[in-house]
């Protein structure tokens, strides 16, 4: 059986690859593109934007005009136009996979009640490589424990809007809950001036925005004497790319739920 998929945003960056992945695996048909109102795009050939020649799927506008042709939507796009978006599948019994990052409280709560009527996969990060990360830095953070500092340092490219990444922070997350700490009280995003020395409970983030640097995260654990970091570099969308479309092809099979990629890969 073909699953149905839509995508919004599919003239961004990670839309028109998402597009590309799409192409290459059997049993996945692109059925919907779906573009802001403001797009200078929207008419065009998604195929011909992606660079795979004419696939005869246009772009459009609105979500609701399509939603009809689709089994599973992947979001990549802005916070509140995902809000927008979930609430629309919830209606449909649409499945959702969604890559945006940077939501607010009140928007995740919006995602969340979508999750108790559709199945959503909601990733900060979809290579399976960044997933295999957070494994082991659970493992890492329950072995150095309270011995160590941490922090999390990421890059990227110059476009991107919100800081830290969505991904540093699930790093954070993790760290987190493997040492029993409140993210929200030990967090320190930045320094500067007299911050007095570093207490050890704190997780700090650092971010860097440059060039065309598709994702770089480092979580360090320094201790005296050593330290361990675990790193992971992108080098190609198409790594967070083909783990949205793995993921959308599984949530066509899922029950109502908030999941994320680790359940996509059974970690
Ligand atoms: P991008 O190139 O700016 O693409 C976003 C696209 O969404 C743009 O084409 C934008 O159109 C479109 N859009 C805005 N509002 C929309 C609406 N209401 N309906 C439909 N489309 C709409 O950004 P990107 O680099 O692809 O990243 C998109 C998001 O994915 C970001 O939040 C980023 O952090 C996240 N991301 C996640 C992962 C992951 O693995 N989870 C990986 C990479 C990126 P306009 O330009 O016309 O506004």
């Amino acid at each position: 059986m073909t699953t149905r998929i839509g995508i919004t945003g599919a003239a961004g960056r990670m839309g028109r690859t998402l597009v590309e992945a799409i192409d290459q695996v059997d049993g996945l048909q692109l059925t919907a593109a779906i573009e802001s109102p403001q797009s200078s795009l929207l008419g065009a050939d998604a195929g011909e934007l992606a660079g795979l020649g004419r696939n005869g799927v246009t772009v459009v506008d609105s979500l609701e005009s399509v939603i009809d042709s689709i089994d599973v939507l992947i979001d990549f796009t802005v916070p509140a136009a995902t809000a927008a978006n979930v609430a629309v599948c919830a209606d449909k019994g649409v499945a959702m996979a969604i890559g945006t990052t940077g939501f607010t409280p009140e928007q995740q709560l919006v995602i969340d009640a979508a999750a108790t009527r559709i199945a959503v996969c909601k990733a900060s990060n979809f290579s399976t490589g960044v997933n295999l990360c957070f494994k082991l830095l659970d493992m890492a953070a329950r072995v150095l424990g309270d011995d160590v500092d941490v922090e999390v340092y990421e890059a990227h490219h110059r476009h991107k809007i919100d800081a830290p990444s969505g991904t540093a922070l699930s790093m954070g997350q993790v760290v987190a809950d493997a040492l029993d700490r409140d993210l929200d009280r030990v967090a320190v995003y930045g320094r500067e001036g007299q911050t007095g020395a570093r207490k050890r409970e704190t997780i700090g983030f650092a971010t860097v925005r440059a060039g065309d640097i598709v994702g770089d995260h480092t979580v360090t654990f320094a201790a005296d004497g050593e330290r361990v970091e675990i790193t992971h570099k992108a080098s190609s969308r198409m790594s967070f790319a083909r783990g949205a479309v793995r993921a959308a092809g599984w949530l066509a099979e899922q029950k109502a739920g908030l999941y994320d990629m680790r359940d996509v890969l059974g970690l």
